[in-house]
């Protein structure tokens, strides 16, 4: 049974690299505010979403996609709007 290896958009070479981490840091900006798990106290300072990163060996480009758990508060998180 033959697998289907993932290419990326770019440069099309199939050597993609994924992670999961946080979508903050402490020093730096929150990039899914209100998107954490303890968004519904309103500090978004804790529970930070995660973030599931894609980087091309050949390329670099790198993707960053918000995880599930973060993409179901989208439509109720006071920090989003829909555009
Ligand atoms: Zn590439």
């Amino acid at each position: 049974m033959k697998t289907e290896t993932a290419k990326c958009s770019e440069c099309g070479v199939a050597s993609l690299f994924e992670t999961i981490t946080l979508a903050g840091g402490h020093h730096g900006p929150i990039l899914l505010p209100g998107l954490g798990k303890w968004a519904f106290l309103g500090l978004p300072q804790f529970g930070l979403a995660n973030f599931r990163v894609v980087s091309c060996e050949a390329c670099g480009l790198t993707r960053f996609n918000a995880d599930a758990d973060a993409r179901a508060k989208l439509p109720t998180a006071k920090q989003w709007r829909r555009i």
